[in-house]
This record gives structure tokens, sequence and C-alpha cells, in this order.
């Protein structure tokens, strides 16, 4: 913990970052840190080093300095990656699901027992990608028609 708190700023800087604001708490470090005029970020990270949460509020390329400085000095970064590997596959699951209900194996679905049939079914838009309900005519976020 102590030493992210030193090596999260170091990283930042090294990439370019100014670190505006370190505000420490008792088990949680808050870093506000901006590039330019345009670029900022909120690094909040908590917890043991076994058991770390990072949370990064704004750019995109905050979050990955700040997880290299954590893999860096994780005391097991195996359990870090570990825990990004874990996000990856989750996401991954979701888009397996999501393919298995409008995919080549929908049918497996209707096999299954009549309860299936009352849950509610969400369909993507054509036009913006938003999941709609199966019985909306139009599309909630972009009110297009629905065609499918
Ligand atoms: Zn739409």
């Amino acid at each position: 913990m102590e030493s992210l708190q030193k090596t999260l700023p170091e990283y930042f800087q090294r990439a370019g970052w100014t670190v505006e604001k370190v505000l420490p708490f008792t088990n949680s470090v808050m870093f506000e840190v901006k590039k330019g005029f345009l670029e900022k970020a909120t690094i909040h990270f908590q917890g043991a080093p076994q058991d770390l949460t990072l949370e990064v509020d704004g750019s995109g390329e905050a979050m990955d300095v700040a997880e290299a400085a954590l893999t860096d000095s994780c005391d097991n970064p195996a359990a870090l990656v570990g825990y990004k590997e874990q996000k990856k596959i989750e996401q991954q699951e979701v888009v397996k699901n999501i393919v298995g209900m409008f995919g080549p194996h929908a049918q497996a679905a209707s096999a299954q027992p009549m309860t299936v049939e009352k849950e509610v079914v969400m369909i993507p838009c054509k036009y913006c990608g938003a999941l709609m309900d199966d019985t909306a005519t139009v599309c909630p976020n972009c009110g297009a028609k629905r065609t499918l």
C-alpha cells in the first residue's frame, strides 16, 4: 500500500501526467491526475495487496498507467493478472450468452421447459444496438421502428 502511494504518482509523471492531489484514507488512496488541459482522471484503489480494487474515472490511458503501476508494485502480480483475465472471461461470457440467444444455438432454448417462454427476451436494435424488449415496437433508445 505505501509503496503504491509512491509508485503510482511516479508512473503517472513518467507518462506525462501531473499529479494534482493525493488523498490517503485508512484503507484506500485517491489520486487526481491530469494531462494537458483535457485529460483528467481520478484513481481510487483500496484493499490489501492481495485483494486490490482499482477504480479509474476518466481517461482510458490513465487506467493503463494505473494498471502498470499496480502490476509492478504488487506483492503478488499473478493474482492481479488473474483478476484482469477474470474480467476478460466475464466479458466473453456475456458475448457468448448474446450469441447463444440470437445465434445458431437459439433452437436449443426452445427445447427447454415451458418457463423459458415467460422470460423477457431482449433483442438488439438494428440501428443503435441498444437492447430492447421483444414486445417493443420501437427502440426505447433511438426511437427507430423494430424490423426484426
Ligand atoms: Zn435504437
